[in-house]
């Protein structure tokens, strides 16, 4: 006898509520989606998706298996939506110094972790707008996601198929009449709950701006710690920040400034940029970068995690949406040590 297909209850509508839905979509389960409005970190993010962690030149965890499952993932939404959401855009890193670029070329020859993501450029193929006194790295297989769109879309889709609504959920509601499952892609709006199974949440406020450059900065992402990301009409996104300090979406007065003039210290010629959008919002970060998944409480068998997507959910959502599903399924034991809440030592399972 087939078994019987839960009702599932998909709290948040950023870009983990937007994932998990289309997870259970494509597998043909019911669901709902409930979102409060509330600020989401969505509606800030650069959308890059990028295989390098560019601070030590090491890769990212699981940097093919996921990017490759995130690119075929979002070009199938893509089918079903009848838009592009997904661009193959390469980033050129620019060396902050001799020893960076040293340890980038031997990388780059092979033998390392590395190696099948970064190459070397010659001063020849950098575009005419960068200054590089170091030199510059090639990262060709990296891309860019227009979440705002995803998300939007998405709603867009759930709302005409009468599977949207805008309300609240927290943990005291447990599991609404009708549901089977809940699953929890709160972002940071899931702190409070999980502090309450000894799970850090923590907020990681970030700001980015859309600039517009008097001259062309080229087509592709340049980084030089600052990073400019080209949006395909002349204008740019420009970021971001990192602060632990400040736990409310706000933008400071101080920051368009400094991400301009980060995003300038890359280009050869002084030139005028306007400011046209400046945003801010807040990473739902845990302390291993990794996200938490899965049932956290025996008590709530039904309450299942989605959140912590930190600086890389562009990235990491595709493979971290069907591993929810497929635990809460129960076509897996449970989701990969990795990502399961048993490995905060300060987890406390009831
Ligand atoms: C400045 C900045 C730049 C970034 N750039 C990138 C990038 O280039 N690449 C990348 O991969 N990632 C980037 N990120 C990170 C990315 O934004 C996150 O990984 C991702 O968006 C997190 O998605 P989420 O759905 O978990 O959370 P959110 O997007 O915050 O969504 C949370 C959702 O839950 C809803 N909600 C909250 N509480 C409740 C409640 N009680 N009841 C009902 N609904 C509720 C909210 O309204 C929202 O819909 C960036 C983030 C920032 C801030």
């Amino acid at each position: 006898m087939r078994p019987s297909v839960p009702t599932i209850l998909v709290v948040g509508d950023g870009l983990a509520g937007c994932l998990i839905a289309w997870e259970l979509y494509i597998r043909g389960c019911p669901f709902t989606v409930w979102s409060d409005g509330s600020p989401a970190a969505s509606d800030v993010a650069a959308g890059m998706s990028n295989p390098v962690s560019f601070k030590r030149i090491l890769p990212q965890w699981n940097a093919k298996e996921q990017q490759d499952e995130a690119r075929a993932r979002y070009q199938l939404i893509e089918s079903h939506l009848e838009t592009v959401l997904w661009r193959d855009v390469p980033i050129v890193r620019v060396f902050p110094n001799r020893e960076y670029a040293d340890r980038w070329a031997e990388r780059a020859a092979g033998g390392h972790g590395v190696s099948p993501f970064i190459e070397t450029m010659d001063d020849a193929d950098l575009h005419e707008s960068i200054k590089a006194p170091h030199g510059a790295g090639l990262v060709p297989d990296a891309g860019w996601v227009n979440v705002v769109a995803l998300t939007e879309a998405s709603r867009t889709k759930w709302q005409g198929l009468g599977r949207w609504e805008q309300r609240t959920w927290n943990m005291t509601d447990g599991c609404p009449e009708g549901f089977d499952a809940v699953v929890d892609c709160r972002g940071t709006g899931a702190v409070e709950d999980l502090a309450a199974f000894g799970l850090e949440l923590r907020k990681n406020h970030g700001e980015v701006l859309r600039v517009k450059p008097a001259a062309d900065w080229g087509e592709r992402i340049v980084n030089n710690v600052t990073w400019a990301l080209p949006l395909g009409d002349g204008t740019y996104r420009v970021g971001s920040t990192y602060r632990w300090d400040i736990h409310e979406p706000i933008c400071l007065d101080e920051s368009p400034a400094a991400l301009m003039q980060g995003a300038a210290n890359a280009r050869a010629i002084a030139q005028e940029m306007q400011c046209i959008e400046h945003r801010a919002g807040l990473r739902p970060t845990c302390f291993d970068r990794r996200p938490i998944l899965g049932v956290v409480s025996k008590e709530h068998p039904h309450y299942h995690a989605c959140v912590g997507w930190g600086t890389r959910g562009v990235t990491i959502g595709p493979t971290v949406a069907r591993w929810t599903i497929e635990a809460l399924l129960g076509e897996r034991e449970a989701v990969p040590d990795e990502v399961h809440p048993k490995r905060f030592p300060t987890f406390t399972e009831n």
